[in-house]
């Protein structure tokens, strides 16, 4: 490709990407590190290094999930592309064995822009269905251009709403439970039985206000079943491991959903009223909330904070449903 057909491209994909995938740019890919905490006897989780991702800026890209063992490693998603080398190097100071099977929780390019890299050596990929057209729907889901084009990269064993996909291997039952339309069309949360651990993707977080990617399927509704679901599956002593932030347990999310609701409540008012979205940012309805979200009033994309990308999400989705 000539460097004018280059731009060109980089340009038309640039466009076509969210704006939630544009601020990602800027993210210094060479200063990210791998850190990796042992959650179980033979289970992992690995996270990119603070301050270096301006998307998020609590830990660079989104977190994987190694199970290990004999009967070889099983994934869950494979963050950005650029850092492929480092988190295999992180895997492999944990085992050396195949990796066999990865699964995506969500489309995002920080959950499966790597996906190709593990084909490579041989993984399967797995993912909800809606993942996987979405990703052939979309010129690129990260903003690296032509690599991300690699068709290695979409899952091979695709799945739809219903009973949870389970693997056995390891000493472990690892379920595969499909959530319908949460922070993304094609989220999944995994589950590991034994470990009493369940990584839940995106729909949950704890720096910055929720994010609902409505132009990938997303719902509010969605996004609320999908936090009773995981009340309702999880017991006292379950460790919930979002996709990015600090581990939490079942009764973290009971402010989170209600803050959520107390938002929704709000904007449906002002909606009543007649307001428009413009009014409704100005009336700053996050506030009685802001000192509890860390990172709530950041940048978040063209939309400006995290808390106007949530407010504006909640008033979308509400006039949409009336
Ligand atoms: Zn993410």
């Amino acid at each position: 490709m000539n460097r004018g057909k280059q731009l060109f491209f980089v340009f038309v994909v640039a466009a076509a990407l969210p704006a939630s995938a544009r601020a990602q740019t800027g993210i210094q890919y060479d200063k990210i590190e791998i850190k990796t905490d042992k959650v179980a006897p033979n289970l992992y989780m690995l996270s990119g290094s603070e301050g270096v991702d301006p998307g998020h800026p609590d830990g660079a890209g989104g977190r994987i999930g190694v199970l290990a063992g004999p009967d070889g490693i099983f994934m869950v998603d494979s963050q950005y592309l650029q850092i492929g080398d480092k988190v295999l190097a992180a895997i492999r100071r944990i085992d050396p064995g195949p990796i066999r099977f990865l699964v995506n929780t969500h489309i995002h390019g920080d959950h499966t822009a790597g996906n190709a890299t593990f084909a490579k050596l041989g993984a399967v990929l797995l993912a909800r269905e809606e993942l996987r057209e979405g990703m052939m729907r979309q010129p690129a889901t990260t903003t690296t251009p032509a690599p991300a084009r690699d068709p290695a990269r979409l899952p091979v064993v695709t799945y739809g709403m219903g009973d949870p996909v389970r693997f056995r291997m390891n000493g472990e039952t690892v379920e595969l439970i499909p959530v319908r339309a949460a922070h993304t069309g094609g989220d999944t949360m995994v589950r590991f039985v034994n470990a009493d651990v369940i990584m839940i993707g995106d729909f949950y977080r704890n720096f910055g206000y929720p994010f609902i990617d409505t132009s990938n399927g997303g719902s509010l509704k969605g996004a609320l079943e999908g936090l009773e679901l995981t009340m309702k599956m999880a017991g006292p002593a379950t460790r919930l491991i979002p996709g990015h932030g600090t581990y939490i347990n079942r009764t973290d999310i009971i402010p989170y959903r209600d803050m959520i609701l107390g938002v929704q409540a709000k904007v449906q008012q002002l909606i009543a009223q007649g307001k428009t979205l413009q009014d409704v940012l100005a009336a700053k309805v996050t506030s009685p909330y802001d000192a509890k979200v860390p990172g709530g009033l950041l940048p978040a994309g063209a939309a400006g904070t995290s808390a106007d990308r949530f407010v504006s999400m909640v008033y979308s989705q509400l006039k949409g449903s009336q």
